[in-house]
């Protein structure tokens, strides 16, 4: 492999180089991973350590993780002894889409340096020099907003910082004062922001482009945004969760839900499902030391979209296409359905989905119970529109009538101990079974 060659310049090479980055980076990653004490279980015991020649099927080896035990892995990662060199670690949190902070740990340079595949990934997505970004960021005690900081450098762009999504009134006053012309934000922490500027009927035909990444972007908010922002902005988003790193980066020619792969940073596999006919992403990634991603679950449902890297945009990285989330699948009263169906019940029925929650418990006699958490204002107005859209669900009507499911029970909104992490995701469908076990 030509030493020469930046990793972030991997989708711009053939798949002949690629295949050799990769196998030269997944022997390394097996020599650091090996011996660290989170991941060395995953590894086979036994055979002869790889070589560079059949590192990819000595990969096949190496156990897939379902996900880590954040607390357990960082305790392993902190330093026994003071470090003989000057490089600096940085551990860092984010809330994810199971409600539980997940601390994390890099050096400071890796953290930086997969920075810079966010960086790429804002570009393609259409931030460019020229743009004022308003950077919306998160909201607690960790900071992990300097990674931003730090890709949108890397595009030239003019940045400030909103370090607190949830100050709707006072994030509207720094827009209305420096006139941003892109956003950057996980799509959750734009509902204070966007409530406040309906609230008080503002617009901002200035802003042009909204990226998001972190989680999809609903119809609903995407409506809301386009009637603040005007019919001509235009929307980009990246692919990455904080576990993995960033995944993947929309050029002008993704369809919706498409993603090129950041190649260099790491090495994907789709792993078929034998039951359900689909795959799920598992993702190694390449260039963390302190805490190791091999081979971990993402829980998401890809195909390929373009398995070659033959793209019209002229990069050769391969694409994937995300179909949705693993735990999208649910068995209520004993039949699979898709969740999407219940967590898209706001829209049909024109509630604001961050004002309500459709949860699903379950009682003594074991039979599942759909609650309609709503504050009594919107209860009032809109109980009978969310009985009927329940009810015009064939699956859901049918276990209900078969008294396999109890409800729908409106209830008042979840307290704070439901609530995800601040900066936790926006999850209209709560399942709280396995949560809340019945004794
Ligand atoms: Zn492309």
């Amino acid at each position: 492999m030509d030493p020469k060659i930046d990793p972030i310049e991997m989708d711009r090479v053939s798949a002949h180089i690629r295949a050799d980055y990769h196998r030269h980076s997944l022997l390394n990653l097996w020599q650091r991973a090996i011996r660290h004490p989170s991941t060395c279980e995953q590894f086979p015991v036994g055979p002869a350590q790889p070589t560079v020649h059949n590192i990819e099927q000595a990969w096949e080896q190496v156990r897939i993780r379902e996900a880590y035990d954040h607390a357990a892995y960082i305790r392993s990662c902190l330093p026994k002894v003071a470090r003989t060199n000057p490089a600096s670690d940085i551990i860092f949190s984010s809330g994810g889409s199971t409600g539980k902070s997940k601390i994390l740990m890099g050096t400071y340079g890796e953290t930086l340096y997969n920075a810079r595949f966010h960086g790429k990934g804002y570009n393609f997505a259409g931030i460019k020099s020229d743009d004022t970004v308003f950077e919306l960021g998160g909201h607690g005690t960790y900071d992990t907003d300097y990674c931003a900081y730090h890709a949108l450098s890397k595009i030239g762009c003019t940045i400030i910082p909103v370090n607190d999504h949830k100050r709707g009134r006072e994030n509207a006053e720094i827009m209305r004062e420096l006139r941003p012309t892109a956003i950057l934000a996980v799509p959750s922490g734009l509902y204070p922001l966007i409530s406040y500027l309906e609230k008080m009927d503002v617009t901002h035909d200035e802003v042009r482009l909204i990226v998001t990444g972190g989680e999809p972007l609903s119809p609903q908010l995407r409506q809301r945004l386009v009637q603040r922002f005007g019919k001509n902005v235009s929307f980009g988003s990246v692919f990455q969760t904080s576990d993995h790193g960033t995944l993947g980066f929309e050029c002008a020619f993704c369809s919706k839900g498409e993603y090129h792969l950041h190649e260099g940073l790491i090495y994907v596999e789709l792993e078929r499902k034998r039951d359900e006919g689909v795959s799920e992403l598992v993702v190694s990634n390449l260039h963390r030391s302190r805490m190791p991603v091999v081979r971990l679950r993402t829980g998401d449902y890809v195909e390929w979209a373009d398995p070659n890297g033959s793209c019209s945009c002229g990069l050769t990285s391969r694409k994937i296409r995300v179909l949705g989330r693993v735990s999208d699948l649910l068995k209520l009263g004993g039949t699979a359905i898709d969740g999407k169906i219940l967590s898209s019940l706001p829209e049909r029925v024109g509630v604001h989905e961050n004002k309500i929650n459709i949860v699903i418990r379950r009682d003594q006699l074991n039979r599942d119970i759909i609650e309609i958490a709503i504050c009594d204002e919107l209860r009032s107005k809109h109980e009978k529109a969310l009985q009927a859209g329940l009810l015009s669900i064939e699956i859901i009507e049918t276990a209900i009538r078969a008294g396999r499911v109890i409800g729908p029970k409106f209830v008042a909104p979840l307290g704070k101990k439901e609530k995800t992490s601040d900066y936790g995701k926006l999850r209209v469908l709560r399942d709280l079974r396995e949560l809340e076990p019945v004794a």
